[in-house]
């Protein structure tokens, strides 16, 4: 029963998919991870467009042959590829963050420009919020958007860190405000920024401890201009579509947190039935299976809340209604993802810690940037709690 909320439909989905990345993405998730193999990311990343993947999120631009294409289907997709290579998998999510925002409030010129060849796996995507003094505290970002009316254009100034696919991606969707909004995020602006627009530049790359075969890193705007038409709904709309993205994107990144989870559970269970320790096979001792329970439970919980919060947006559920429901399944996944792994090293032992043994290592590596990106466990915790007590506003 571990996959109560998931039907029939769901299940056969989630079978072809896996068969999918087990044939595509499976062969070159070590190059991923220990060369940071960018061609074999974007080989994967085409596949999985020309067959139609990465639409799902998109129903009405979707043409496969699901009857009910939407984020539960986007989330099982990303659950699949997190259980084989979490860095993968924040590639696509990362592209598919971007594109929600141009299906949304972009004109049609920038969709075909933009949208479709994100869609279609042929380019990639990159959101651009975090700045070096600003991370869980997004509306208090400095970066300058504003509008040159004698040129027509929008100019950029600014700095972002932590930009996951910086410098490889085609398009970024980029936040920030005009001088002298008050509050600021009154003020926000979101236009999209092709990579090769004059001003933009991407100073350096960061070494992570984990999800190594994604590229993060810097991005700075130097009086970087784009065309009026690449503004993403309204000037000074940008703080309400950035909020529309949160909901989706913690819900995805319950898929991701699950994935972690799942693979190190297996491998967690595989090993306490093969080794063997004073006479008896390691699964035979209390304390293991403390281990293997707890991990059980808690991957249950997560999964139940994800697929409840991707349920819940499909059948048109969002905004403030969704609020607390994906910032649930996000906090839940991401910190089972990190319970599974560590858990996971332990019981490998020495083997859990070598790279020589397996994957405990990686996962565990990887499990730790998922309770910070996306909004981090505090921040996800404050929103669950302003749900429940509506009458008490607090200065975070
Ligand atoms: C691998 C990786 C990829 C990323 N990709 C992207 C990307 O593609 N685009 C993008 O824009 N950003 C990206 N980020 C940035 C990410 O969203 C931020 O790191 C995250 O929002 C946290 O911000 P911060 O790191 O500045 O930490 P801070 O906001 O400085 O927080 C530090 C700590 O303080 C806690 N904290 C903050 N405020 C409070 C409070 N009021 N009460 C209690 N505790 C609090 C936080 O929970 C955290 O534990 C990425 C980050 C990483 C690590």
């Amino acid at each position: 029963m571990s996959d109560f909320l998931l039907d029939e439909a769901d299940r056969g989905f989630r079978a072809e998919v896996r068969a999918f990345l087990q044939r595509e993405l499976a062969p070159r998730a070590s190059d991923i991870e220990d060369r940071q193999d960018w061609s074999a990311v974007k080989q994967v990343v085409r596949a999985l467009g020309e067959a139609g993947y990465l639409r799902l999120m998109f129903a009405d631009l979707y043409k496969g042959s699901l009857a009910k294409p939407g984020l539960t289907h986007a989330t099982i997709l990303s659950e699949e590829a997190a259980y084989l290579n979490y860095a993968f998998e924040t590639t696509i999510a990362t592209a598919l963050s971007c594109a929600y925002p141009l299906h949304r409030h972009a004109g049609e010129s920038l969709q075909s420009a933009y949208l479709a060849p994100i869609l279609d796996g042929r380019a990639i995507g990159a959101i651009c919020v975090t700045e070096p003094n600003v991370g869980s505290d997004s509306a208090g970002m400095s970066t300058r958007i504003e509008f040159d009316a004698a040129m027509g254009e929008w100019v950029i100034n600014g700095f972002k860190r932590y930009i996951s696919n910086a410098s490889v991606a085609d398009v970024y969707i980029v936040y920030g405000i005009a001088a002298g909004a008050d509050p600021a995020k009154a003020g926000m602006t979101a236009v999209a920024v092709p990579a090769t627009a004059p001003g933009l530049r991407f100073p350096r790359n960061y070494t992570f401890m984990g999800r190594r075969g994604c590229i993060v890193g810097e991005v700075e705007f130097d009086n970087c201009r784009v065309p009026a038409d690449h503004l993403l709904g309204e000037a000074g709309g940008g703080f309400k579509i950035m909020r529309g993205m949160f909901n989706f994107e913690r819900a995805i990144l319950g898929g991701s947190g699950l994935g972690v989870a799942r693979s190190a559970f297996d491998i967690a269970t595989a090993h306490a039935q093969r080794r063997h320790a004073f006479g008896q096979l390691l699964g035979c001792k209390q304390l293991i299976w403390d281990k293997v329970a707890q991990m059980s439970w808690r991957i249950d919980a997560a999964e139940l809340l994800t697929y409840r919060a991707t349920k819940m947006y499909d059948a048109g559920i969002d905004g403030k209604a969704l609020m607390k429901e994906a910032a649930m399944a996000k906090l839940v996944a991401t910190e089972t993802a990190n319970f599974c792994a560590n858990e996971t090293v332990q019981i490998l032992g020495g083997d859990g810690i070598t790279k020589e043994y397996g994957r405990a290592e990686q996962l565990y590596r990887d499990a730790r940037a998922l309770t910070i990106v996306g909004g981090t466990s505090e921040v996800a915790k404050y929103l669950i709690a302003s749900r429940d007590l509506p009458q008490i506003r607090i200065q975070l």
